[in-house]
């Protein structure tokens, strides 16, 4: 934990914050909604001293440039759908949300990018952009979240075999650091070798580095058509065995996840809807685009006949676009079926894709030898797997001592095979520790250099990625 000291808001630091926002973008004390004290998943809790809504850059410069000078810390807030406690304010101060930066400034067809504000809701941009016949690549499954908490989580998605993580789409932004200066890294361009790639340190960064106000990003044209298979197997070996024969075909899905018969009874209970399959131990479920059907038929039929000739058990078509919501939604709401069934904890490691299964098998052992439910699916065709480990009934202090053993294990098996900590969630506080034992020295250092040459009073997101003390 940092040691850094930081200043308690006085009634001088209200009405200084009050004159920048405004009195109604501004909340405090009790009227501070227990909302802001949270993420979607984190055990993380903890109430700012205070919340403000800017309206635009130039507030956020002089709340920054405030903030520095009276070493108070901040925490950035996009829709507060993460699940590491990253934008929980544990040292206090001042929560600043980006609900009001919420415009879609600019859609260049030409250049096929748009530049947004950071409070755009993904949802919401998606689908305008596709309106107009674009596609904005990255689709976390969390759709409520922002472009900004997207960027600052580099999150990933179904469509990142295909498509890659938003890193891959965004070309610049605007970004006002710790001291309030306000800097554009990138730009409007397709590429870029200028100097060191501070828009690559600031993507992932998750408030910790800066604040980003601004965001322009790539738009691609949308495909005409998208076709779904959903195949069953009797193995989840067999099920991974199949995807990295799959992309050896150069037949590229938008995205291949894999799921195990538990995980969708919880979602059809969730939901309240049927599963088109669910007596196979184990499935796959792929997703094409391209720009006509004929297309698409070839390229499933290729994939539908590795898919038998690996042992799945039947390649089901979802053509229509109502089947293929169907499924989809189901895969969508996993994570908040398990939720609704028991407290729980994630981890949300990354291993090169042919060793999947063998970390699944693994959390199947860690299941039997802590007795405790330990479900996963993921996204199988970029090796990153979503692994939530239940309490259900147990009391909740032997299941954090047994969680707490489980995820070093968990982490330790990870970088065994060679994977990294998070692929796609974050650190935030959860998982700091784990990824401060993976990194090590000397990258733990590089790290913290970092964060001390850009913050140098610790005031950004402190208590977050890595500490420095
Ligand atoms: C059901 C569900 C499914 C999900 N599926 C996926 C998935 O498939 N892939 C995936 O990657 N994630 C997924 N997530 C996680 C989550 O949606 C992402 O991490 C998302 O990017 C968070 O965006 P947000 O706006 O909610 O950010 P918040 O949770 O508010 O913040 C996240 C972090 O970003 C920082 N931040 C936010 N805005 C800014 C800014 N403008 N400048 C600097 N820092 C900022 C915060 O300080 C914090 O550290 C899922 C979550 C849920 C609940």
């Amino acid at each position: 934990m940092t040691l850094m000291a930081y200043s308690n808001l006085v009634e001088k630091d209200i009405n200084y914050l009050t004159n920048i926002v405004g009195s109604e973008n501004i909340f405090i004390g009790e009227a501070v909604s227990e909302d802001y004290a949270h993420d979607e998943l984190g055990e993380a809790r903890a109430l700012p001293e205070v919340v403000l809504l800017p309206g635009d850059t130039k507030e956020i410069s002089a709340v920054m440039r405030y903030a520095h000078e009276n070493s108070i810390p901040v925490t950035t807030r996009g829709s507060g759908t993460g699940l590491c406690g990253g934008c929980v304010a544990i040292h206090g101060g001042i929560l600043l949300s980006t609900a009001r930066l919420n415009s879609i400034l600019e859609i260049d067809e030409d250049n096929l990018m748009a530049t947004v504000e950071p409070g755009v809701i993904l949802l919401d941009f998606a689908e305008i952009v596709e309106k107009r016949g674009f596609l904005y690549a990255p689709d976390p499954g969390e759709q409520s979240a922002t472009i900004g908490g997207n960027v600052a989580t580099n999150a990933g998605g179904m469509r990142a075999l295909k498509y890659g993580v938003t890193r891959d789409h965004i070309t610049g932004m605007e970004v006002v650091m710790a001291n309030g200066d306000v800097v554009n890294l990138g730009g409007k361009v397709a590429k870029n070798s200028s100097g060191y790639s501070l828009l690559h340190l600031m993507i992932g960064s998750e408030g910790t580095l800066g604040i980003i106000t601004k965001i322009t990003v790539k738009l691609l044209p949308l495909p005409r058509k998208v076709l779904s298979l959903l195949v069953p197997y009797s193995t989840l070996e067999d099920a991974i065995g199949t995807v990295p024969k799959i992309i050896r075909s150069r037949l590229i899905p938008q995205a291949v996840e894999f799921m195990e018969r538990d995980v969708i009874l919880s979602a059809e209970k969730y939901l309240g809807v049927q599963f088109p399959h669910k007596t196979s131990p184990a499935y796959l479920l792929l997703r094409f685009d391209g720009n006509s059907m004929t297309e698409l038929e070839k390229t499933y039929e290729v994939v539908g006949n590795i898919c038998l000739s690996e042992g799945a058990e039947d390649v089901l078509i979802a053509d229509t676009p109502e089947r293929q919501n169907g499924i989809w939604d189901a895969r969508g709401a996993f994570l908040e079926a398990l939720k609704a069934e028991s407290d729980m904890d994630e981890v949300d490691v990354v291993v090169p894709r042919d060793q999947i299964a063998v970390f699944v098998n693994y959390t199947k052992e860690l299941e039997q030898r802590y007795d405790t439910r330990i479900r996963s699916f993921g996204h199988a065709g970029d090796g990153n797997m979503h692994v939530y480990i239940l309490r259900d009934d147990q009391d909740k202090a032997v299941w954090q001592a047994k969680m707490y053993e489980i995820m070093q294990l968990l982490y330790a098996k990870g970088k065994q095979l060679g994977g990294q900590v998070s692929g796609e969630h974050g650190i935030g506080i959860s998982k700091k520790a784990y990824l401060e034992a993976d990194l090590g020295e000397p990258l733990l250092g590089l790290h913290r250099g970092i964060k001390r040459a850009l913050d140098p009073k610790n005031i950004l997101n402190p208590g977050k990625v890595v500490d420095i003390s």
